[in-house]
């Protein structure tokens, strides 16, 4: 059993916002701006897996693209091994930071074999030796992820869901990185090959010393994964806590929300399931106070005038709601 460590975080997100239209990067038109992410604060610790939780349009894949490089922040910073990450560091860390996409079926180029798709990040960074060396380099990786030497030359096209994902999971790996965003890794898979994958994932980050942020909605699955949890709303962590923790005490509403709505067998027998009025708000209202208080049953008039901030509540377990502050 892994255990990850609590003192120096590999990667640490500070006051992270990605605004989109009038105030942040976009036209200029006089649209009201989209806060897709809205001060998030995260450190991700060696080793560990931080499960991203939320429902779909919380922002939590935009924290994922901010965190591997891919999307520039609006305003906050990103630190790597405690170095801000500049301009001229971004090239070299993004060997060391990589991505795992949802559908790797719309990343992987159709015109190339699989063995090609592997070989490139080799090849880009002048990586791996000569060319045989790195050919070979690919069949290694191809045994690694559970893959047959043979399938070097078969096209995406040709393959399977569940093959498919290893080959981007191989992507991602090519370039010995130390951490990965894993976006919805699994979450476009039938259940069985599901399992398959996410054992594969474990056994890699124990072989090869990986990190992860694991972006997902399906809170089994994040709890299978995770050492710990940030819960996402409107663009917010709403709470942070150690994964048994967080599932066996949830403190915001909002995630006892959604810890209720995991099926029975999984959460406690006599756990009432809490059905959250209302739809996710636009991220372009600017709410005032708590952005939860307009589906939360607790608001209180404290609520409506001032934002709560993401306090502790315990050793390792965070939230960001007046009734416990
Ligand atoms: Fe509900 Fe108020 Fe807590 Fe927000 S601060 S979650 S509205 S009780």
């Amino acid at each position: 059993m892994r255990t990850p460590s609590a003192a120096e975080p590999l990667v640490e997100l500070l006051d992270i916002r990605k605004h989109y239209g009038k105030n942040g990067f976009g036209s200029g038109r006089e649209e009201k701006a989209v806060r897709a992410v809205d001060g998030v604060t995260l450190q991700i610790r060696p080793g560990e897996t931080l499960g991203l939780v939320g429902e779909s349009g919380c922002g939590k894949s935009t924290v994922g693209q901010i965190a591997a490089q891919l999307l520039e922040p609006t305003d906050g910073s990103i630190h790597y091994r405690h170095t801000p990450i500049g301009r001229e560091a971004r090239q070299t860390l993004r060997r060391q930071i990589q991505y795992v996409f949802q559908d790797p079926y719309t990343s992987l180029n159709p015109r190339h074999t699989i063995g090609q798709i592997l070989e490139q990040p080799l090849a880009i960074n002048r990586l791996g030796g000569s060319s045989k060396e790195r050919k070979q380099l690919v069949l290694e990786m191809l045994e690694k992820i559970g893959l047959e030497p043979r399938y070097a030359d078969s096209y995406a096209h040709q393959l399977s869901g569940g093959q498919r994902q290893r080959v981007g999971i191989a992507r991602a790996l090519m370039l010995n990185p130390s951490f990965i965003v894993l976006d919805e890794p699994v979450s476009a898979l039938d259940v069985s090959v599901q399992a398959q994958i996410l054992n594969l994932l474990k056994e890699l980050q124990e072989e090869l010393s990986l990190t992860y942020l694991f972006i997902s909605h399906d809170l089994k699955v994040v709890h299978y994964m995770s050492d710990r949890v940030a819960v996402m709303y409107l663009g917010r962590i709403v709470e942070l806590a150690d994964v048994e923790q967080l599932y066996e005490q949830p403190l915001h509403p909002y995630t006892q929300a959604l810890v209720s709505a995991i099926p029975q067998g999984f959460r406690k027998e006599k756990q009432q399931r809490i059905v959250l009025q209302g739809e996710l708000p636009s991220s372009s209202e600017r709410l005032t106070g708590c952005p939860f208080r307009t589906r939360c049953a607790h608001a209180f008039e404290r609520c409506a005038a001032e934002a709560p901030k993401l306090s502790a509540f315990a050793e390792d377990h965070y939230v960001s709601c007046h009734l416990y502050s």
